[in-house]
């Protein structure tokens, strides 16, 4: 089987595509209250399109693929996509992210077209904050939504937090509470200098560290090894159906075991979540040129992917370093997070 090796040893085998770039939420992290100026829709990768690159990405060597955006479920016949991509040769494992608004609606079509795993968004489980933070967001819409989901047989979930100093890190215990009752996986995500409307800054910023303590106030925690952990780290209270992991984008880079590319709704490559190098495969793809080229594209993606970020929270203090609070240039929601 074809393996892919960037120039820093790394193995590349994690694709994550986003399909939209449009969302029925406007979390305040992420989107501005009136939403970004959308990307055209003539401008957005057509399903056929999606699945020829990641027949391509297969081919060379990439097993794993997430489907993300924007919230890839507003986007029409998504569980085409999901049964294209997971009859392609090669993909081991397909997976999406979700605020979970829709998943009552879809759970069962997307495992029965054969999705294996999904991931839900949720930053608190009061009703009034959850709606204050998404914008309008129904709380028990979701919670239905992540029922039906593990009804339908799509484990692991995993729900992910991202706690905001003074916002939502008194929710930190309740959530990592969610372990001890259900075999779900609870995973608190440090909040990342993106978003439109800049709310980021460091005094909202809490370290994975600080996290985890947070959660040993419950009890203590003992270290979990997952059969694919990604850049999280796991740990489980003694005794609970369900583990907690930490990922710490800013605090403790995980670049070196970085093993993935993404692909924004738009159709360019970006080797690094936090790099504004992109390589646009849409020109080529509808200039009609053959898979190799698409692949020597691929490819050329994964020789600039870089060694590794700097972002650290002492250069983002405003003053110090990248000034993100005036023009932010990053969208989760553009990039697909
Ligand atoms: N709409 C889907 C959702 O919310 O799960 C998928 C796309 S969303 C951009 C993917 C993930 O990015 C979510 O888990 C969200 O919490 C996370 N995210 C967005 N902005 C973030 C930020 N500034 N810091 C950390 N995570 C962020
Ligand atoms: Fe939408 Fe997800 Fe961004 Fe929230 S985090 S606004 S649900 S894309």
């Amino acid at each position: 089987m074809n393996s892919l090796k960037d120039n820093y040893q790394r193995t590349i085998d994690y694709l994550r595509i986003s399909i939209t770039d449009r969302c029925n939420l406007r979390c305040i992290y992420c989107m501005p209250s009136e939403g970004v100026i959308p990307i055209e829709h003539k401008e957005i990768l057509r399903f056929e399109e999606i699945v020829r690159i990641a027949k391509i990405a297969s081919g060379i060597g990439v097993r794993k693929i997430r489907i993300t955006g924007g919230e890839p479920l507003v986007r029409k016949n998504v569980t085409y996509l999901i049964k294209e991509i997971k009859s392609i040769e090669g993909i081991e494992d397909l997976s999406l992210t979700t605020n979970g608004v829709l998943l009552l609606k879809y759970a069962e079509e997307l495992a029965e077209a054969g999705l294996d795993r999904i991931n839900i968004s949720l930053d608190s489980c009061r009703p009034e904050r959850y709606k204050e933070i998404t914008r309008g967001g129904d709380i028990s819409v979701v919670m239905s939504g992540i029922a039906a989901a593990e009804m339908a047989g799509l484990k692991p979930i995993k729900v992910n937090m991202v706690p905001i100093r003074d916002f939502n890190d008194n929710e930190i215990a309740d959530l990592a509470r969610i372990t001890l009752k259900t075999p779900y996986q609870v995973r608190f995500i440090e909040f990342m200098p993106f978003g439109t409307d800049n709310i980021w800054g460091p005094e909202k910023y809490i370290p994975a560290d600080e996290i985890k303590s947070i959660v040993e106030s419950i009890g203590p925690l003992v270290p979990v090894t997952l059969r694919k952990s990604g850049p999280a780290r796991y740990f489980k209270f003694d005794g609970a159906p369900g583990v907690i992991g930490f990922i710490s984008p800013i605090s403790h880079h995980f670049c070196n075991d970085c093993n993935r590319l993404r692909l924004t709704a738009d159709g360019k490559i970006r080797p690094c979540l936090f790099s504004e190098t992109e390589i646009d495969l849409k020109p080529a793809l509808r200039g009609g040129v053959p898979d190799r080229e698409i692949e020597r594209l691929i490819r050329l993606s994964i020789e600039v992917k870089p060694e590794g970020h700097n972002i650290r929270v002492q250069n983002l203090t405003p003053g110090t370093g990248i000034k993100l609070r005036e023009g932010c240039r990053w969208q989760m929601s553009k990039i697909g997070g």
